[in-house]
Formats: structure tokens, sequence, C-alpha cells
């Protein structure tokens, strides 16, 4: 695990356990020092068990851009379409949307699209050091991620994706409609072009991976608190303790990866940051037959299509409400219509329905490096739409910082005040 161990034992305190925090927690013990991951959650019902389960190497395009911001309006009176707002909310989001609005500037879709790729360049790698370590390597399946499109309008709309794939080293095969038969059998024959990542894979159940790597942390030591964290506070002048319902405990080191949630953290230490939830909704379907063989991403439906372990998963949508607000089901169960239209022999029947919180900022990039004015207390969260792909590789690098270690990538993109 990226070089030596054997830097003086800590005790750290690590604030969340999705798959960012397990992540960091792991590491970190495994570097051998005393630590205690707190969350309140379930590990198997949180954001890092409901996504789509791509390991999305390729993901490196930003939501800002300015194909999607001149489509917002658009977007928003279409029942099908895939942002929805719930007003009450908008004076709350209103900086977070005005820096998405700059963030759309070309010069910043290219500096942001290449920072998401020089981090997703050690994507996989981790994954599977963190897999082989913990005995989940089943888990994850080098598929691809396919991309289809119906239209030649929506093919020829995409072309500035493809060109930011090439600019940033992504490798992709373009497939004729044969391929995509031959590739998919079980999508219906309804589409004309589609692009494959051959290096992004998929996680066939992220639920239970991130259950499992609960469980191999408490077996290599680590202790799980299952507490909210109220607070940091000071001691002798360091921020070093955690306090939960129950009491508080003090540690040399803190690493706050509560994705969505992590802000008041920072807030408490002093500093503001842009990040929101983009809540998305999953509907599990029955596995069709013949089942999908990958993800597959339908372009111009906003729409993923998972074939997990226990069943087909389709992903959908970003809403913008906080994290409060009750789930609405009825766009995402909208969509199993045109599910049921992308892939043969698929029954139109809700095995279950799930609301998750992508920790997202502005400008896509994740938030990665000290707090701050604090040197003991390190940052990993705002993954956004693919926090599953980075959760091991930031929870990685930032038991290199405690350790002292080099991380061995440029963290100037990811700095907590960039
Ligand atoms: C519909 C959908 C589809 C997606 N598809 C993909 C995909 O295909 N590929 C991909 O890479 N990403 C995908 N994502 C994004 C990805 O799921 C998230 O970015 C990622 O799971 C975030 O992980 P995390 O560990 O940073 O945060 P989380 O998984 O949200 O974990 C944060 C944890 O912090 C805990 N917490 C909160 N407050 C406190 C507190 N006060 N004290 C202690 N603990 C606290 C929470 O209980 C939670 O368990 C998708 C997301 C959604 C919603």
């Amino acid at each position: 695990m990226n070089g030596e161990r054997g830097t003086k034992p800590q005790r750290v305190g690590v604030i969340g356990g999705g798959i960012t925090g397990i992540s960091a927690a792991i590491f970190l013990r495994r570097d051998g020092h005393d630590v205690t991951l707190f969350d309140p959650g379930d590990p198997g019902a949180g954001t890092s068990s409901g996504n789509a389960g791509v390991i999305s190497t390729g993901g490196i395009i930003p939501t800002a851009t300015p194909y999607v911001l001149k489509r917002i309006p658009k977007m928003l009176l279409d029942p099908y379409g895939p942002l929805t707002i719930r007003w009450r909310y908008l004076p709350a989001i209103a900086p977070w949307l005005a820096s998405l609005v700059l963030n759309g500037m070309p010069s910043r879709v290219e500096a942001n699209a290449r920072a998401k790729a020089a981090l997703l360049d050690h994507a996989y790698d981790t994954y599977r050091i963190l897999t082989r370590e913990t005995g989940t390597e089943a888990y994850v399946k080098h598929t691809g991620l396919l991309t289809v499109f119906e239209t030649d309008t929506g093919w020829r709309r995409a072309q500035w994706v493809l060109d930011l794939l090439r600019r940033c080293g992504r490798n992709f095969e373009v497939l004729s409609q044969d391929q995509i038969r031959q590739m998919e059998p079980g999508l219906a024959p309804i589409f004309r072009h589609a692009y494959l990542l051959p290096e992004n894979g998929m996680i066939v159940h992220p639920g239970k991976l991130v259950i499992e790597l609960h469980a191999a942390f408490q077996r290599m030591g680590g202790t799980i608190v299952k507490q909210n964290v109220q607070r940091i506070e000071r001691v002798d002048g360091m921020a070093r303790r955690l306090v939960t319902e129950r009491g508080s405990e003090d540690f040399d080191s803190l690493v706050v990866s509560a994705g969505a949630w992590s802000k008041q953290f920072l807030r408490q230490l002093g500093t503001r940051v842009l990040l929101d939830a983009e809540r998305g909704y999953h509907i599990m379907l029955p596995q069709p037959d013949p089942g999908l063989r990958r993800p597959v991403n339908v372009y111009e439906d906003t729409m993923f299509l998972s074939p997990m372990q226990h069943g087909l998963r389709l992903t959908t949508g970003v809403e913008l409400a906080g994290t409060e607000a009750p789930p609405d089901y009825t766009r995402a169960r909208r969509m199993i219509k045109r599910a049921a239209r992308a892939v043969t022999n698929l029954e139109q029947r809700e095995q279950s329905a799930w609301l998750g919180f992508r920790p997202s900022t502005p400008n896509s990039v994740p938030f990665i490096g000290r707090a701050p004015g604090h040197a003991n207390v390190y940052c990993a969260f705002g993954g956004g739409h693919i926090g599953m792909t980075l959760g091991p590789i930031s929870g990685r690098i930032a038991a290199d910082l405690v350790a002292g270690r080099d991380p061995g990538v440029d963290l100037s993109p990811y700095a907590v005040d960039r």
C-alpha cells in the first residue's frame, strides 16, 4: 500500500463510514494506527450502497459544462428530465449554483476534467489493493461501461464528450449498431450509436461491499462507533476531540469523510466549503433474460442500468433539495417505462426504491487535503457523481497524509481552500 509503513502510530478518528471513510480507516489501520470510525448509519444503506456501482475511470466530465447549463430550463420542464429543484431549497443552494454556472466556462471545464482525470488514473488500482487486502475481490468486475444513443442528433450532440475524453487520455471504442447488439444482446434493438469505456469496472453489490469492508476493518483491529459526531472540539488549541451524544474521545489526527454532511465540520473549524447534496434515486427491477453484461448509460434518458448481483438497478436523476427533504420517487418510477423500452423482456415490477446523496462540489472536483489552519485534520469528501470510484483513492491519500508520505498525486486542485 504505497510503500513504507512504520510511521509513528497515532490515534485517528474517522468521521463517516461510506466508501471514502471506510477506505481511509482500512488504509490507516494498515499503517498501524489505532483507528476509530464514527457513523450512526447502516453501512449497507447509505449513498455508498445504492449507487450505480460503476467504477468510472472514464468519469472525467464535470457536471458544469456549457452544454448542460444551456439545457437546464428544458430539463426542469421535462417530466422525464434529469434535474429537479425543490424551490424552497433555492436560497440555501444559491451560492453553490452560482459557482456551478462559473464552472461551466470552457477553460474551467477543461481544468476540472483534468483534475478528475489525475485522481481517476489511480482509482482502479486502489480498488484492486483494497479488495485484495480485505478479501472482497469478487465484488469488482472489469466490465467496461457502455453508453448508448437512440438518435443521430443525440450522438452528434455528444461529440464534445468524446473530444474531452480524448483530450484527457481516456480510451474509448465507438461501436456500430451490429457491435452494440453483439456486445449486449439484452438491449432492445433501438440504439444506433454507442461508445465503450473498456477500462471502467463495476461493483456488483455496492452495499454488500461496504458491509464487508466494515467487517474487514474490525477484523484488522479497527473500532466502529455507531454514533453521530456532533462536533469537533479543540483541546490545548488543537482540533482533536470528537463529541457524540454518548461522550467524547480525543485523537491525534482526524479524517472528515462524512459525504454530503461534511461541511458542518469544516464550518466548526472556521472554513466554509461549497458542498451540497445532488440527490439521486434508484429502483431495483427483476433481472431480465438475457441480462445485461455490463452497466449501460442510456445517454438521452440520463439513466444508468446496472446488472447487480440481486437484480437490475435503474439509477437516475439529480434533485436539489438538501439532505433533509423527504424522498419523492415520482420521477424515478416514471423512468421504469423508459428502462423497459431499452431492455428486452424487462418486467416493470419495482422491487425497491432508494434515495441517496451525492456529496457534490460545484466544479465536480473533490476536497482532499488538510483543513485550513489545522495540521492534524484531513478532508476526504466531495466525490459527487463518481464518489464510489474515488472513495478508495481519496481514503488512501488521507492515510498517506496522516503518515506524512508523498501521496504521489499533486493535491493542489483538491485543496480545501482552493
Ligand atoms: C443514484 C446515484 C448513483 C450513483 N452512481 C455512482 C456510480 O456509478 N459510480 C460512482 O463512482 N459513484 C456513483 N454515485 C456517487 C457515490 O455513490 C457517492 O459519491 C459516494 O458513495 C460518496 O461516498 P462517501 O463515503 O464520500 O459518502 P457517503 O457514502 O454518503 O458516506 C458518508 C457517511 O457519513 C455518515 N455521517 C454523516 N453525518 C455524520 C456524522 N455527523 N457523524 C458520523 N457520521 C456521519 C453517513 O451516515 C454516511 O454513512 C452515485 C450516487 C447516486 C445517488
